[in-house]
């Protein structure tokens, strides 16, 4: 890729990811965990969602499952190939492998899993680029993008549930 485009591309995912950001910033403030999940291909978006875990008692409710679920319907085909998954927060092990099977073309992340300032919050301890690696045909990882923005979101305790 030529360095023109490849800034371009960049530029691309800061655009989606702050997009992606402010879904996870609102989910947390409406009583959810804090992570947003968007689905774009050339430069649309497909998808969006957050993650609605606790709001549908769905502990299979990842933004980053909704918004693949809800771009499969939209497109209708359950192949999401030359679409990008962001994600606030590194996809678990579910939703990246659920990314490998829609065959999309990569995902970008602000955060790792790693970046978790709670050292009670619960997690399945597999990094994205395992998933990733352990699939065919693999699909671009993009880590840190807006890093910092989403640190703000790493304490993962459930914001305060709306009455
Ligand atoms: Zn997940």
């Amino acid at each position: 890729m030529s360095k023109e485009s490849k800034s371009k591309q960049s530029a691309q995912h800061e655009h989606f990811m702050a997009l992606t950001l402010s879904i996870a910033e609102e989910n947390k403030r409406q009583g959810g965990y804090g992570v947003g999940a968007m689905v774009v291909k050339s430069g649309e978006i497909i998808a969006s969602s957050d993650n609605s875990i606790r709001r549908t008692c769905d502990p299979t409710g990842h933004a980053e499952v909704n918004a693949i679920r809800e771009a499969s319907q939209r497109l209708n085909s359950e192949r999401l190939t030359d679409c990008w998954l962001y994600s606030s927060y590194e996809p678990c092990a579910m939703c990246a492998a659920a990314a490998a099977w829609a065959r999309m073309k990569g995902i970008v992340f602000a955060n790792r899993i790693y970046d978790s300032r709670n050292p009670q919050s619960y997690r399945v301890d597999v990094t994205c680029e395992a998933i990733v690696n352990a699939s065919s045909p693999k699909l671009e990882i993009i880590p840190d993008v807006l890093r910092e923005r989403g640190m703000a979101l790493m304490d993962f305790r459930p914001g305060e549930r709306k009455k």
